[in-house]
């Protein structure tokens, strides 16, 4: 048997400022051919997995590229087809293959490409023909497009928002992508559309009840594997929203029953399913009255890990308006400052302008005579297995507020991101990061409290303040009975 893997994968927030380029693959993360590290990223686990299961199973594995931008804003065309390219043609140097397996997020957007990935398996599709297996791992927060369920054999999705199964999924994935090569089994993929708009964090419930059922039905009555698309809201593409695949061992029926009952089921908790916000006002308030820290806030709608900069200011700039000091923020993306700072060297006292400098939804930037505390070349933080880059980083410190600015965007993820910067996140009452959900596992084991912060933007948080153009309607809660059934919605 042979198989070959890949992973080409990235995010894009098409309301974004940034564009997405060739450099922004390099310089996040790519390796070529048989280079990818031992150790998994959020969307290449299926190659390290496929590597491992080579070596114990005795089959030969090509390696194909892998690949991740921070997500971004559109991807420029010229990056999205070098790269395609790419490991089309690496797989077609591989050939004959049995199986294709691919680590893919699933929400990218290009020019001229509304579903890369869709196009990326037609052309997979088209260069191995209709009896060789392909199978790809997605992102939750992906659009499912007709090209993908047309070409696509099987697709599993992370099940946990935070995303800490990542590497349990992509082994489900190859497990199933071998026994569909061996002809063990024959999967079905049965989805069904919620038609709605919603965060679907698994951390509290009633996701965490949700997931836990659906985990229960898998490995009997055939039930294979079963997956919730949350979309990914902050693209306007058509295929955006929430669905639910059932992959049942040649069970089309039953499958498409299941889906729909648990469709159905998600379309009931519309509305009560994500993390209660604060303003940035009553979330200081709060932090202030709890007896002990650290209290993490963090910046929802300005998490580099949905595709803004990460350099949004409205938070830091209450904290100093407000005189509130032992705060830690971690981080405001600003790599000219960054410069400025090293260049100028640790101890130095200096005026820096900080932040907001990419677009105006970010606020504006946040003056101050700041002394440079920490200063380190290539810093990185960790994301459970993975090291995630930082880039050249610094922590400045000015009115009893310190502040890391880095230079390569990253959402908050683990509290080694300030220890890494001279910062023990211990001994501050607070912590502000920027990260919608990945920071929960890490620091909810030294937050005293953590609050959900709402400062308004840059990301485009809910739907109905959208100007969405292109997304198919009828959708919740842009439409309040999307499926027709004459119950209202709120
Ligand atoms: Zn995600």
């Amino acid at each position: 048997m042979r198989v070959f893997a890949a992973s080409l994968a990235t995010e894009t927030n098409t309301f974004s400022p940034i564009p997405t380029d060739l450099s922004s693959f390099y310089g996040t993360f790519y390796a070529p051919p048989g280079k990818h590290p031992d150790t998994p990223t959020l969307c290449s686990a299926p190659v390290v997995v496929a590597r491992r299961r080579a070596r114990e199973d005795g089959f030969t594995l090509i390696e194909g590229t892998a690949t991740w931008a921070e997500p971004a804003g559109m991807v420029s065309r010229a990056a999205y087809e070098a790269l395609r390219d790419e490991i089309l043609g690496q797989l077609d140097a591989a050939l004959p293959v049995d199986a294709v397996i691919l680590g893919l997020h699933g929400a990218m957007v290009a020019h001229g490409y509304d579903d890369c990935e869709g196009d990326l398996v037609e052309h997979v599709r088209a260069i191995v023909g209709p009896d060789v297996v392909i199978a790809a791992e997605f992102d939750p927060h992906c659009h499912l497009t007709e090209t993908r369920l047309a070409n696509l054999d099987l697709q599993v999705m992370f099940k946990e928002v935070p995303h800490t199964d990542f590497a349990d999924r992509a082994e489900e994935l190859v497990d199933l992508a071998l026994r569909t090569a061996r002809r063990e089994i024959r999967p079905h993929v049965a989805v069904w559309d919620c038609k709605m708009l919603d965060m679907l964090p698994t951390s509290r419930q009633p996701m965490r009840g949700y997931v836990d059922r659906i985990r229960a039905l898998e490995g009997k009555d055939g039930v294979l594997s079963i997956s919730v698309v949350h979309g990914f809201s902050a693209a306007d593409v058509p295929d955006v929203g929430i669905k639910i695949i059932v992959i049942t061992d040649n069970r089309p029926a039953f499958g498409n029953q299941l889906a729909r009952r648990l469709g159905e089921e998600l379309f009931s908790l519309r509305g009560t399913t994500g993390h209660t916000y604060l303003s940035i006002d009553d979330a200081i308030d709060a932090a202030l009255a709890e007896p002990a820290g650290p209290v993490v806030l963090t910046d929802v709608w300005d998490n580099p890990g949905g595709g803004t900069a990460g350099d949004a200011t409205f938070v830091l700039r209450r904290f100093v308006e407000r005189g509130v000091t032992d705060v830690a923020f971690g981080t405001i993306w600003d790599p000219l400052a960054v410069r400025l700072c090293m260049a100028a060297g640790v101890g130095a006292t200096m005026p820096l302008r900080i932040g907001a400098k990419l677009a105006p939804r970010h606020g504006a930037p946040v003056d101050a005579v700041v002394t440079v505390k920490a200063v380190v070349p290539g810093a990185v933080q960790h994301f459970q297995d993975s090291v995630v880059p930082l880039g050249d980083s610094v922590t400045v410190a000015f009115d009893g507020i310190d502040v890391i600015l880095n230079s390569n965007r990253a959402q908050s993820f683990e509290p080694d991101l300030f220890s890494n910067l001279g910062i023990d996140p211990l001994k501050k009452k607070m912590l502000v990061l920027k990260s919608a959900n990945h920071f929960f596992g890490a620091f909810s084991k030294i937050a005293s409290r953590i609050i959900y912060v709402d400062a308004g933007g840059p990301y485009p948080g809910d739907p109905r303040k959208v100007d969405y153009k292109r997304i198919k309607r009828p959708i919740w809660p842009l439409d309040a009975d999307p499926h027709g059934t004459g119950t209202a919605a709120e």
